[in-house]
């Protein structure tokens, strides 16, 4: 088939806009489409310096790439972030990202920073999935949230960018309804103003379908990480997988369906439920790193978990 748009051949389908498109003008429709989103969700708002949570996976590549052609004429600059999470499981999964990750930042030679859990917190994914009884995806998600906001404030950034696309979004939002999750539902926002920290979350790229982002990924050549984390399969809930392809065979039949159910949500459902359901936090201050945490509470979440992998480990101080 031929482009929409010129001569030469489409490399996508995009059924619910009815457009065939080529590498030249699938580029030129993603990046329209993130400037479009990022401006009408207030995302760029005072923003100059933004921070990219690069995992090394095709969302987070891609989403590094297209801010970076953005960033320029938006005005705002761009630093990349990735975590050496310390996930081997004989496959050397984290050392793997973390390279992926390098050669994107240097390709575009964006400043960035790495950070390694095991030098820099004392501990890896895979001690916290042995040492302490929670699921590994939850300490993972704990341990990456902290990380990045200390690295975007670190380094003073406005805001911190996720690659969380729309199917990604589609299925948090069926997941939620289906399990009553009312108080998740309602902070499932793509902006997040500041609360605890001085930067506002992300996710440019919650209105872009993920066939649309790994043909990206695919058709410019991007190094990008296929494996999936060693360690979430396992535990992986079969219910989230499901949904995602239920989701997938929607779309087919009604071209546009995720797009419509995650602005829907997000446009009419989610303030709603917010007033509701979400109430201000009070802040106190962590008695460990002097992060902020919830009033009441004397130490962070984070370093909870770190004490307790620490005591499983026989040691009875963290730093
Ligand atoms: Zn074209
Ligand atoms: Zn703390």
């Amino acid at each position: 088939m031929k482009c929409s748009k010129c001569d030469r051949d489409a490399v996508i389908r995009i059924p619910y806009a009815n457009l065939y498109l080529c590498k030249e003008h699938l580029n030129e429709y993603l990046e329209e489409r993130v400037e479009r989103t990022m401006r009408k969700y207030g995302m760029l708002k005072g923003v100059k310096r933004i921070a990219v949570a690069v995992s090394g996976g095709k969302d987070s590549t891609s989403l590094l790439h297209i801010l970076h052609r953005l960033s320029q004429r938006l005005g705002f600059e761009v630093i990349g972030v990735t975590i050496d999470l310390g996930i081997d499981s004989g496959r050397a999964y984290s050392s793997k990202s973390v390279e992926v990750a390098v050669k994107n930042f240097e390709a575009l030679r964006v400043p960035y920073r790495v950070v390694s859990l095991k030098r820099e917190y004392g501990f890896t994914v895979e001690d916290a999935k042995r040492g302490i009884r929670r699921p590994v995806c939850s300490s993972c998600g704990l341990a990456k949230r902290y990380v990045l906001s200390q690295v975007a404030e670190e380094e003073k950034a406005d805001a911190l960018a996720t690659g969380h696309n729309l199917n990604d979004m589609a299925q948090f939002v069926m997941i939620g309804y289906y399990s009553g999750d009312v108080e998740n539902l309602a902070r499932l926002e793509p902006v997040s103003p500041p609360k605890f920290y001085s930067h506002y979350k992300i996710k440019p790229l919650f209105l872009t379908y993920e066939k649309e982002i790994m043909t990206f990924a695919l058709v410019n050549g991007i190094p990008f990480m296929i494996e999936s984390c060693p360690l979430s399969w396992r535990v992986g809930g079969t219910t989230q997988e499901a949904m995602r392809r239920k989701l997938e065979e929607l779309e087919e039949q009604v071209p546009g369906f995720m797009l419509r159910l995650v602005e829907t949500f997000v446009n009419k459902v989610r303030g709603p439920l917010a007033e509701k359901y979400v109430r201000e936090e009070e802040v106190s201050k962590c008695k460990v790193c002097g992060r902020p945490t919830v009033k009441g509470r004397d130490i962070c979440s984070f370093c909870a978990m770190r004490l307790k992998l620490a005591r499983s480990q026989g040691v009875s101080k963290v730093s």
